[in-house]
């Protein structure tokens, strides 16, 4: 008989419950076991999974290989256009090998969560465990049991909840078998190559290293040198003040648990106390959880609904040329434009960059938030449904939290605020070294008269700023 491990958005050893779980269950009816991994390029393309996080997930495929072969655990990669043909794809693969249960990671999204229920439904012995989240989705309600709609008391629940548990990171299992010789490693690695190479075109995602003892030294070495700087430096795009986790946390390639062990373990009052240096961190991975617990919650969230209703009744202007212009980086507004050129070819963007970025898309330029979460979707190494339609939605003021649709970031004020000594700016904006500090936080509408590389602003920010309180105050509550 054999026990399947289905690797999805789990891509680690470490802290994975599903192939603990499935390791198990092998030795105790003597099966082996076998993980399993779909490459699914049509319903990737549906979900706008960009090339850059295709390349990741291949580079990280090779580490878990390597990994699994020395467990002696066989790996097979099949490939499986859509998620409608999952189903019939593992009634045969559990035929052909005496299969006798899979066990795979639960996701949020409502595909996901539909394509293991059509398993479930016809039969299929599929066996999830909850590690997306530190604490399940629908396990934190308010006290009428319903998801809460708004962060703060989410978060205040979440960790009230959070400290009743141990929280306590699986080891990595023991070899379940003697390893796997080269050959039948490199077969599997012949088959991610072939699988992979056809979807990710030339893209170049070897800044970012693979595997998870990458994720763990980058978590160690942020909680033992950053974290306690972080509440202070975080919203300085210039400064590498975050953890950078985000492509890893998003693969599964370090889980939630293993980041918050670490923080208590470094800040044991992290949970209770307001004021440990810890403190703003947690509320980072607690924004995470919350998204995630949202996107369960409310499964038209997947589906590009606006989450507030009234925000149906938005007429975006939608203007392509605008929208070519912010994709490109080429607003005239130099703290946009250096963001945009920063994501198009890293395929990363910092925090309050993003916020930027998404308000002045969706306010100064009234394109519908749905345009520029496909397209950070489409560019992004740490694309996630969850976080990414969280953020969108926040920052056009469409969302659940507390974000009014009336509070219009100020792309200058911001720019000066938070990249004082343009250094960001000039570092992606070559066009612009030479600009004078005074001038370069500033949209110049006289710039393409004297410097052709650079844009003059694609809109005026106070008479944009007017017209978005005017359209978007359909938002207003009656
Ligand atoms: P840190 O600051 O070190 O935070 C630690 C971890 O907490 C992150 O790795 C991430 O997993 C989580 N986190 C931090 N901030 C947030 C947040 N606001 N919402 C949810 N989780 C958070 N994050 C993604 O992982 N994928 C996305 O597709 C994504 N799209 C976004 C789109 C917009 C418009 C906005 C405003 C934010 C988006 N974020 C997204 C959230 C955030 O920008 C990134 O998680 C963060 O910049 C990653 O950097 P870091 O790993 O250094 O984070």
């Amino acid at each position: 008989p054999t026990v399947f491990i289905w690797f999805r958005n789990d891509l680690r050893l470490t802290d994975n419950q599903a192939l603990t779980a499935a390791c198990e269950h092998a030795r105790t009816v003597n099966a082996k076991v076998k993980a399993v991994y779909l490459v699914t390029p049509e319903q990737w393309r549906l979900h706008d999974v960009g090339a850059r996080q295709l390349d990741f997930i291949r580079r990280h495929l090779h580490e878990l290989a390597r990994a699994l072969a020395r467990l002696g655990v066989e790996f097979e990669l099949r490939q499986c256009a859509r998620y409608r043909d999952v189903a019939s794809l593992w009634q045969q693969q559990l035929l052909q090998q005496h299969g006798i249960a899979i066990y795979a990671g639960r996701e949020p999204e409502f595909n996901e969560i539909c394509r293991d229920q059509q398993l479930l439904d016809v039969g299929v012995p599929l066996r999830l465990t909850d590690e997306h989240c530190l604490l399940p989705p629908l396990s934190v309600l308010n006290q009428s049991g319903d998801m809460y709609r708004v962060f703060t008391p989410f978060s205040r629940r979440w960790r009230e909840q959070a400290r009743c548990f141990a929280i306590v990171p699986l080891p990595a299992p023991t070899p379940i078998a003697t390893a796997l010789d080269n050959v039948q490693l490199e077969t599997t690695q012949a088959r991610i190559e072939q699988l992979f190479q056809p979807l990710i075109n030339d893209v170049d995602t070897s800044s970012w290293p693979a595997g998870e003892g990458e994720a763990q030294r980058r978590l160690q070495q942020f909680i033992d040198n950053g974290v306690s700087d972080y509440q202070q430096l975080r919203d300085f795009p210039a400064v590498a003040a975050t953890s950078s986790l985000s492509p890893y946390l998003t693969l599964g390639v370090i889980s939630p648990r293993q980041c918050f062990a670490a923080l208590l373990a470094r800040f044991p009052e992290v949970l209770n106390d307001d004021t440990s240096p810890g403190r703003s961190w947690l509320t980072e991975l607690i924004w995470r959880e919350f998204y995630r617990h949202l996107l369960v919650a409310f499964p038209h969230l997947s589906k590009g609904a606006n989450f507030n209703p009234l925000a149906d009744n938005v007429i975006w202007r939608n203007h392509p040329q605008e929208f070519a212009a912010w994709c490109a980086g080429k607003t005239g507004y130099p703290i946009v434009d250096a963001a945009m050129r920063q994501l198009n070819s890293s395929g990363w963007m910092h925090n309050r960059l993003r916020m930027i970025v998404a308000s002045f898309l969706s306010k100064h330029l009234l394109v519908d938030w749905r345009w520029g979460e496909q397209y950070f979707r489409q560019q992004l190494l740490d694309g996630d449904l969850a976080a990414n339609n969280g953020g969108w939605q926040w920052s056009a003021g469409t969302g659940c939290d507390a974000q009014p649709w009336f509070r219009i970031f100020n792309p200058i004020s911001q720019s000066e605020k938070f990249d004082a000594d343009g250094r960001f700016i000039r570092h992606w904006l070559p066009e612009l070294t030479s600009t004078p500090l005074a001038e370069l936080h500033r949209p110049n509408p006289a710039r393409n008269l004297f410097n052709s590389d650079y844009p003059a602003p694609i809109v005026d920010h106070q008479a944009a700023r007017e017209r978005a309180l005017k359209v978007l105050a359909v938002l207003k509550k009656a």
